[in-house]
Order: structure tokens, then C-alpha cells, then sequence
């Protein structure tokens, strides 16, 4: 699923082509991409609009329009947004949506497994949007200190659940918490309120780095993840944890281990990130 640097990467390739642009039409070939809004009213509303900015919250891409209403795409699973300069290049079996603008250019929504969701809503609308609303602090703003940390930590659940909750820290998931966990020495399953403050201190520079790294390498690309541009991240090459099970730790050799923490794959090395559980209890 993209996470933050494949969002933020999406964002920045389709920014600067759709910038200004004006929607001609909508067409949505498949009704449950809008779970929040009527399809004909979604076309009519649509329809005209300039899109005058685009930017990220969380995992969510947000298209200010010429009106009070705001476009705000969240990938899912396997969602790709694409622009597509040439409006007689040939339509893919799961484009789920396409944006046409009065230029000729379009913007595709093309989604694999169907989880993708558009909402176009009006700013005090957000809270209709499981999950919009309630996003806890970007990590790459000025907001997210080491303080902020220490504060959010305190809860007594493990670390990993804990980075993963948007609620906390808006747009980590499963890859960039395991790489953040393995370059800080945490093991996944630690108390959070068990982190000593040189921890803490390390744990935030590593998450801001890691995602940093990610997005000058334009995301990771496992699977189904694309730029806006239509290319693969090159992100997934630099990964030291994440999808190394069996493959010798980069540091000390031992071997990855693929365990299950907060419901997800879990990658770790067992040498580097220790767990004295009885130190815990
Ligand atoms: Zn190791």
C-alpha cells in the first residue's frame, strides 16, 4: 500500500501538469470509488473546475478546485493516479475513473483491486471521511519535534502499532515503520512507554530520514505503486528490513525474521533489535 513518500511522490509528479487546469468532464466507471457522494451530482460538481492547488495530508492527495469544493483521492491498495498527456493513448481494463481536462490531458485512476477512493467535498466536510479528520502530525513538519514524540510514546501499546496508528503520525505504514524500527535498534514489539529518551531521540531522526531517503528515490515499488508519471519508485532497492526475511542482517549477519505485530508482516533482525521482555514486565 503507498505510504507517505509514494503519496507525496504522486502529489509532486502530477502537481506542476495539472496545476491550473480545467475539468472539461468526469467520467467514473466504477460508482464505489464514491462512498460519500452521488455520482451524477459528483459529475456535475466537477465539471468546469480549475484545479488551483494539490497537496498531501496524511495518505490523502487533496485538489483545491475554484469553488468550495476540495478532490481528495486516497490510493488504497493498488490505486495509481496518472497523467496522461495524450488522450489517444489506450485505456487500461482498470481505470476506474478518468478526469478530462479542456486541454486534451487527462488524469487516470486506474485500481487494480478497487479499493481506491474519491471523496469532493467542502473543507468542514472532512469528518464524513473515516480517518481525514482525525490524522495525527506530518512527520516531515516542523510539528513533529522530539518532544512531540516523547509525548505521543507514553501510551502503554507496542511501538510498531503505535507508528502505525495515522491517528499518531499521519502517513507511516508497514514498510517505512519496520525500516525506522531496524536503523533505531527497536524491536517491534517494545512498549512504547518503554523507550528510554537517547531512543526516542534516535527513533526521530530515523523515521524523518528514512522518509526523506524514500522520497528523493520516488517511493518504494514493490508491486503496483507508480509515480504520476507512470514510473516505478527505485526506493525498494535501498530497503535494509522490510521483505529481507531469511537474508543476513546488513549489520551483524544474523538472519531476518518475519513475525506477525499489530496484524502485519513484521521484519526485524533478532541481534539488533533486542526485546529484554522480563526488563518490561
Ligand atoms: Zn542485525
Amino acid at each position: 500500500m503507498p505510504e507517505l513518500p509514494e503519496v507525496e511522490t504522486v502529489c509532486r509528479t502530477i502537481r506542476s501538469v495539472v496545476l491550473n487546469k480545467q475539468i472539461a468532464s468526469c467520467q467514473v466507471n466504477y460508482p464505489r470509488l464514491l462512498p460519500k457522494n452521488d455520482l451524477d451530482q459528483f459529475v456535475r460538481d466537477i465539471q468546469g473546475r480549475v484545479i488551483v492547488d494539490l497537496k498531501r495530508r496524511g495518505k490523502y492527495i487533496i485538489f483545491d478546485l475554484d469553488s468550495d469544493l476540495q478532490l481528495i483521492v486516497h490510493l488504497r491498495m493498488t490505486g495509481q493516479l496518472l497523467f496522461c498527456p495524450d488522450s489517444n493513448e489506450s485505456v487500461t481494463k482498470h481505470t476506474s475513473a478518468i478526469l478530462y481536462f479542456t486541454d486534451g490531458s487527462q488524469l487516470r485512476f486506474v485500481d487494480q483491486r478497487k479499493f481506491g477512493t474519491f471523496y469532493l467535498l467542502r473543507p468542514e466536510q472532512w469528518h464524513r471521511v473515516t480517518g481525514l479528520h482525525t490524522l495525527g502530525v506530518e512527520p516531515l513538519a516542523k510539528e513533529f519535534t522530539v518532544e512531540k514524540l516523547k509525548e505521543l510514546v507514553k501510551r502503554p501499546r507496542n511501538i510498531k502499532s503505535l507508528l502505525l496508528d495515522q491517528k499518531c503520525i499521519a502517513g507511516l505504514g508497514n514498510i517505512y515503520v519496520d525500516e525506522s524500527l531496524f536503523r533505531t535498534g527497536i524491536h517491534p514489539q517494545r512498549q512504547a512507554n518503554s523507550l528510554t529518551d537517547t531512543e526516542i531521540t534516535k527513533l526521530h531522526v530515523n523515521i524523518i530520514q528514512v522518509l526523506q531517503e524514500a522520497i528523493a528515490s520516488q517511493g518504494t515499488t514493490i508491486k503496483d505503486y507508480r509515480t504520476g508519471s507512470g514510473d516505478t519508485g527505485y526506493f525498494q532497492n535501498k530497503l535494509l528490513v522490510y521483505g529481507k526475511a531469511g537474508e543476513p542482517c546488513v549489520n551483524c549477519n544474523q538472519i531476518i525474521e518475519k513475525i506477525r505485530v499489530a496484524g502485519r508482516g513484521t521484519h526485524y533482525c533478532p541481534n539488533c533489535q533486542r526485546w529484554d521482555q522480563e526488563c518490561e514486565a
